[in-house]
């Protein structure tokens, strides 16, 4: 999300008349998108943005500016523009489509601006990012979240939930399509709620991808992410049925404790989360399904972190974002009583971790003598090999001799390393 907010904000400075530059020196504008979902990220804001007290010494008609989800959060923009007055704009996530007319004032008049609105109006249509993720490319089709989790933060600086209109979605697929990116990822905070917020009836998630199936071309379709409580066997088969769709679903489970996960506010238990897992495998055969997990949420004993890792294996899922429970101020689950010790999280995390691990090599290892079809992301240049993902999303290097990012290829998978794949190139298929 943030990344693509990113590629947002560069698009707005692009068509201001600015380009990219490599080092910091060389700037007349810096920004800094501020994430604050990762633990410590005000700590690493505050480090990074001090840095450059001297930079700005030196060159004071450097513009530095501030935007994403901490501006919103809180005192968070006071305490920015009092511990470093040399910041010229500060900007929150609701009006962030007024960027360059802010950052136009604030260059014009060399006087700070400050804007954080408190509600957010309708979502802006008219801004193109510069994106960098070539041949991948990322499409919003909503923003906000209405879940309140008890232990995210993102409803109170991102808003409730937003659908964009289908029309829109459809026309920036297509023309991504055209322009030749191979691999397109939806993103929502809960993309099956998608439509939920619109007064006709009749346009919801599954509506949507059977729509974008509808187009032509050979393109990668992914999606993230999906909240557990609203995932149906409607969109499970717009999946299946979907040419472009990966069979991969990336479904946040978070504990597989009923009692954690009532106290998260998830709205679903064990029970209800491996019935989808099983209704997803039989809709969609050999679909990846990768997961969010949290350890050592406030009041966890062993015994239901015991769940979560017998759900993990249970589940076996192809790969799993990990994560130690740390407090985000404004959060209920920030106040709740029965914080657990650093000690207890670190050796859960590990066994967590170490039990996931030996999944995914026993995943990797099905793939040895086998030939997928990869979409080249990159090359590599420390282990001088391309490397690209096949449609579950699993990794894979291979040498090759000439360009080929972007391209779809078929590879023979020779060896298996871990989380990733080692293999040579049969077939370069464009
Ligand atoms: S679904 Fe829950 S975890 Fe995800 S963004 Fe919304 S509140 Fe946060």
């Amino acid at each position: 999300m943030n990344v693509h907010e990113s590629e947002k904000i560069a698009g707005i400075l692009t068509e201001s008349g600015y380009v990219p530059c490599e080092r910091a020196e060389d700037a007349d504008v810096i920004v800094f998108n501020t994430c604050c979902v990762r633990e410590n990220a005000e700590q690493h804001a505050f480090g990074n943005i001090g840095m450059l007290k001297k930079l700005k010494k030196d060159k004071p008609e450097l513009v530095v500016a501030v935007c994403g989800c901490m501006t919103q959060q809180g005192d968070f923009a006071r305490r920015l523009s009092e511990t470093f007055p040399f910041i010229d704009l500060i900007i929150g996530t609701y009006n962030i489509d007024k960027f360059g007319e802010l950052l136009k004032k604030t260059v014009e008049t060399k006087k700070r601006v400050i804007e954080i609105l408190e509600k957010n109006g309708e979502i802006c249509e008219n801004i193109s990012p510069l994106r960098s993720s070539f041949p991948n490319a990322w499409v919003n089709i909503m923003y906000g979240c209405d879940n309140f989790c008890s232990y995210c933060v993102v409803p109170y600086v991102r808003g409730r939930e937003r659908s964009r209109k289908i029309e829109k979605i459809l026309e920036e697929v297509k023309s991504l399509v055209n322009d030749g990116y191979k691999e397109i990822t939806l993103l929502g905070q809960n993309v099956n709620s998608y439509g939920k917020d619109f007064k006709e009836k009749g346009v919801d998630f599954s509506r949507l991808l059977r729509e974008i199936g509808r187009i032509d071309g050979k393109f990668r379709l992914r999606f993230m992410s999906n909240h557990p409580k609203d995932l149906t066997e409607e969109v499970a088969l717009a999946i299946s049925e979907n040419p472009h769709a990966c069979k991969a679903v990336h479904l946040p489970v978070q504990s597989g404790s009923d009692r954690i996960l009532s106290l998260m506010n998830r709205r679903y238990t064990r029970e209800k989360f491996l019935s989808e897992v099983s209704m997803i495998r039989k809709i969609i055969p050999d679909c990846a399904i990768s997961t969010d997990i949290i350890v050592g949420f406030p009041t966890e004993t062993e015994e239901e972190f015991s769940e979560t890792l017998s759900l993990v294996k249970e589940v076996g899922f192809c790969g799993a974002f990990t994560f130690v429970y740390s407090p985000r101020a404004g959060t209920k689950a920030a106040v709740m009583d029965g914080q657990i010790d650093a000690e207890t999280k670190k050796d859960r995390i590990m066994r967590l971790v170490d039990l996931q691990n030996a999944i995914n090599r026993a995943d990797s290892e099905k793939y040895v003598g086998k030939t997928v079809e990869i979409l080249v992301e990159d090359f590599d240049e420390k282990k001088k090999a391309y490397m690209g993902r096949d449609e579950r999303g699993k990794m894979a290097y291979f040498p090759y001799s000439e360009k080929i990012v972007g391209k779809f290829i078929d590879a023979k998978i020779t060896s298996a390393s871990g989380m990733s794949l080692i293999g040579e190139v049969e077939k370069v298929k464009g």
